[in-house]
């Protein structure tokens, strides 16, 4: 009877330092997935229906300009393990770089980590990240390429391996230069 996925409104009711996500509105467009023209339904790497997991899900689509280069999106396990497979001392420079820099903004206008507003970026890479639950967006963010970049390259060669390996794996021909964990749930 109280089995609706969709009503499961206490998002993160394990006291997290007190703030918890909610569910701000519907997902907006831009974090459709590109090439099916709809909400993302299924985990890039596991392939499990999104919906089903209530701790929600991050969509990531990195563009250049107006062109999505390529689009992910990851249930909170995996991209749990995926940050879990970094190196301690990546993972230490990754928390160390997010939280010396996230401004608290939030939205797709300006960069999370730097001044830059998308549009002072025409032609440039950027990434777009969106925390989901079910057709609903709790939270949202762009990153600008030279964030990314400094991001990349706070970590150890051997994990940025390893992010590479996720995009080889699952798009082939994008070329791997790129940082998959903006904002581990800052
Ligand atoms: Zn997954
Ligand atoms: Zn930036």
């Amino acid at each position: 009877m109280s089995d609706s996925p969709g009503d499961n409104h206490d998002l993160r009711s394990n006291g997290d330092d007190g703030e918890s996500l909610r569910i701000r509105g519907p997902i907006p467009e831009e974090l459709y997935s590109f090439y099916e023209d709809r909400p993302f339904k299924i985990c890039t790497r596991c392939g499990e229906g999104l919906s089903d997991f209530q701790e929600g899900y991050r969509v990531s689509k990195i563009f250049r300009g107006e062109e999505v280069i390529f689009e992910y999106a990851l249930c909170l396990p995996c991209l749990r393990s995926m940050f879990e497979e970094s190196s301690e001392e990546s993972k230490a420079a990754l928390m160390r770089f997010q939280m010396e820099r996230f401004r608290f903004v939030t939205g797709f206008d300006e960069c999370a980590l730097c001044e830059n507003e998308r549009e002072a970026l025409p032609t440039q890479e950027y990434g777009l990240v969106g925390i989901c639950f079910g057709e609903g967006l709790a939270e949202s963010n762009l990153i600008c390429g030279c964030c990314m970049e400094a991001m990349s390259e706070c970590v150890s060669e051997e994990t940025r391996k390893g992010w590479d390996r996720f995009v080889e794996d699952n798009f082939p021909g994008v070329p791997a230069d790129f940082e998959p964990m903006p904002l581990a749930q800052c």
